[in-house]
């Protein structure tokens, strides 16, 4: 059977340009990076490549990417990192209450160490408010973490704003934009954020590598002791081929990224349009504007979605409830409850994530089973 791919947000596929870069890492370049011969030093110069990609890609210095081992890791070590680095000065930190679990379990473990967290709430849009962040700001607080966009509702934040605040107040400002690079045009230096998380395989390349861009005039602690790799923050011998494919993918979506927007929005606008006019007690969860190109969260009344999916999983589509991480979890998404949806509207959240691969026929072959589907349940 065919698989209908919609669940881009929880990984894309790999681009045959992004495994071709990658094979010969795997072969005949197989250097350990912090060798001093040739073939050590080859390792080096691909990691350089692609450290310049990924600058590129969001608008840094070169020598302000660090390599990690994923999108969590990078959350991760900037808020932990910044929280150990500067708890003499203060112990308080501002979240928000839909950040990724990345987010949101490394600030519930610095809770257990003493530091003190807010949870800045969401208005029915998913949008934090700028009034309440200024609120939350005290003398003591040293980081706020704010994603860029939701992996569940899409919903983008007002960054620059929220960067503009923490700028004036002399506050550290980090940003998860696992889900915004490559989907949105990100500029740093032009934005004001001092640290940004990026994951690999949600951008068309391997699973493993992420990235974090720390801005140079900002120092944390390490928390993998060894080696004095990724200038002596980040031990581990590097993922040499991980981090060439993670460059060539930030490489391709850069080059591209005006007419894969336009792509996405097309495609997501005619699911939407075509669900909610044809299929009663149907309602859009997140943002309209302010929104990913690719995302669409719909619920649909009285269908639980878990049946909708294994339905849907009957004809080789794959699409999503919540977030991934949640996705057996009966609980329902916090970010759903969050943005204060109703509870004969959060068990049928249907989040369909489209991505570069996707066509307009799959749209329409996506949009009849959803239809027959929903019908199926709603008549059981
Ligand atoms: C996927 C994701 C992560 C985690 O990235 P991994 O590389 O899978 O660990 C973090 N934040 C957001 C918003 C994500 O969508």
């Amino acid at each position: 059977m065919s698989i209908y791919y919609f669940d881009n947000s929880a990984t894309t596929k790999v681009k045959k340009e992004v495994i071709d870069e990658m094979i010969p890492y795997f072969s005949e370049e197989y250097g350990n990076p912090s060798s001093i011969y040739s073939l050590g030093r080859n390792s080096k110069k691909a990691i350089e490549k692609a450290r310049k990609q990924l600058a590129d890609l969001i608008g840094c210095k070169k020598n302000e990417i660090y390599f990690v081992g994923s999108g969590t890791e990078a959350d991760n070590m900037a808020i932990k990192g910044i929280a150990y680095k500067n708890q003499y000065k203060g112990k308080h930190i501002i979240t928000s209450k839909i950040e990724h679990l990345a987010v949101l379990e490394s600030c519930k473990f610095l809770e257990k160490q003493g530091f003190e967290i807010t949870y800045l709430n969401v208005d029915k849009n998913g949008f934090i408010d700028l009034n309440e962040l200024r609120n939350s700001i005290r003398e003591d607080t040293i980081l706020i973490s704010i994603m860029f966009a939701n992996n569940e509702i899409g919903t983008i934040e007002p960054i620059e704003d929220i960067a503009e605040t923490a700028k004036s107040k002399n506050i550290i400002f980090h940003t998860d934009a696992v889900q915004a690079v490559g989907n949105v045009k990100i500029d740093v230096k032009k934005m004001n954020i001092d640290m940004l998380s990026i994951s690999s395989h949600k951008i068309y390349g391997p699973k493993g590598v992420g990235a974090l861009y720390i801005s140079e005039n900002i120092e944390i602690e390490k928390f993998l002791n060894g080696g004095h790799q990724e200038k002596n923050i980040r031990a581990s011998t590097e993922n040499v081929p991980g981090i060439v494919g993670f460059g060539k993918a930030a490489e391709m979506v850069n080059s591209d990224l005006d007419n894969h927007i336009r792509k996405l929005k097309e495609l997501k606008n005619y699911y939407v349009e075509n669900i909610i006019t044809t299929i009663p007690d149907t309602k859009i969860n997140g943002a309209v504007n302010a929104r990913l190109p690719g995302n669409s969260n719909i619920s649909f009344k009285n269908i639980n979605s878990s049946d909708l999916l294994l339905e849907l999983d009957n004809s080789g589509i794959c699409a999503s409830g919540g977030s991934a991480c949640n996705s057996k979890e009966p609980t329902p998404s916090h970010v759903l409850n969050a943005i204060g949806v109703e509870s004969e509207w959060i068990n049928g959240a249907i989040r369909v994530t489209f991505g570069d691969f996707n066509t307009k026929e799959e749209v329409d072959y996506l949009i009849k089973n959803i239809a027959e589907s929903v019908k199926k349940l709603r008549n059981q």
